[in-house]
């Protein structure tokens, strides 16, 4: 039988990334950060001198990613080509990079049967744009997670500030909501909710509440 997944789809920054490590980790199931994957294929290009915007070249090394997913504790290292790119990955040029290979329709195509592969038993918490929607439209469970523009980029800015970072909030919020414009704008699995999908804004919560309130829901689906 297949084994059952959990999708969260929602913006960059609604905290989806920590809410699924938190669930993967209560459920004892398995993690997609499909977002990480995006990013891969971005720096990918980059190393390579592929042109980010050129479909006919950037799908075939889609189709030859070479990186592996290591699961360290709660962290998850990134592996390209032999080389650990989990602290490059998380740039926002990287993730600016990787919402423009995304809006390629034949290079999602190309990346959908290995995002497909992380489904096993005994479960599989899904974290992405398209997931409830696209990769696993069949999801027991399918959350949206959203949050106002302006708190996103303040938690941004927070997490930034921890590692001793100074940028400035304006361009913070200006360039998450020219990401958000592109995946929700896109033709091909563009950012939105499943019609089956809970829609949780977490503008207001912490992160315990959007925790328990995600259990809760879940609880009823499985
Ligand atoms: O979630 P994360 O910020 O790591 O994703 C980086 C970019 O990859 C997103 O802005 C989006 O354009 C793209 N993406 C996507 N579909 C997914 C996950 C990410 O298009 N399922």
């Amino acid at each position: 039988t297949q084994a059952p997944i959990i999708t969260v789809d929602g913006p960059s920054g609604a905290g989806k990334g920590t809410l699924c490590m938190l669930l993967a980790k209560a459920l004892g199931w398995h993690l997609l950060d499909s977002g990480a994957i995006y990013r891969v294929l971005a720096l990918a290009a980059i190393h390579h001198g592929v042109d980010t915007e050129s479909e006919d070249a950037l799908v075939p090394l889609a189709s030859h990613l070479d990186v592996t997913f290591k699961a360290e504790g709660d962290l998850v290292k990134v592996i390209l080509e032999g080389e650990d790119v989990s602290k490059t990955l998380r740039t926002e040029e990287v993730g600016n990079a990787a919402s423009k290979v995304a809006a390629l329709p034949r290079v999602r195509e190309a990346l959908l049967r290995r995002q497909r592969a992380f489904s096993d038993q005994p479960g599989l918490v899904a974290d992405g744009r398209d997931m409830g929607t696209v990769v696993f439209p069949k999801a027991e469970a399918k959350i949206f997670l959203d949050a106002s523009a302006e708190e996103r980029a303040k938690r941004r800015q927070n997490q930034l500030q921890q590692k001793g970072l100074d940028v400035n909030f304006d361009r913070l919020l200006s360039e998450i909501q020219e990401r958000d414009d592109r995946d929700r704008n896109r033709a091909v699995a563009p950012l939105r909710p499943a019609d089956d999908a809970l829609v949780l804004d977490s503008t207001s919560l912490n992160i315990e509440q959007v925790l328990e309130q995600s259990l809760a829901y879940i609880k009823e689906r499985i």
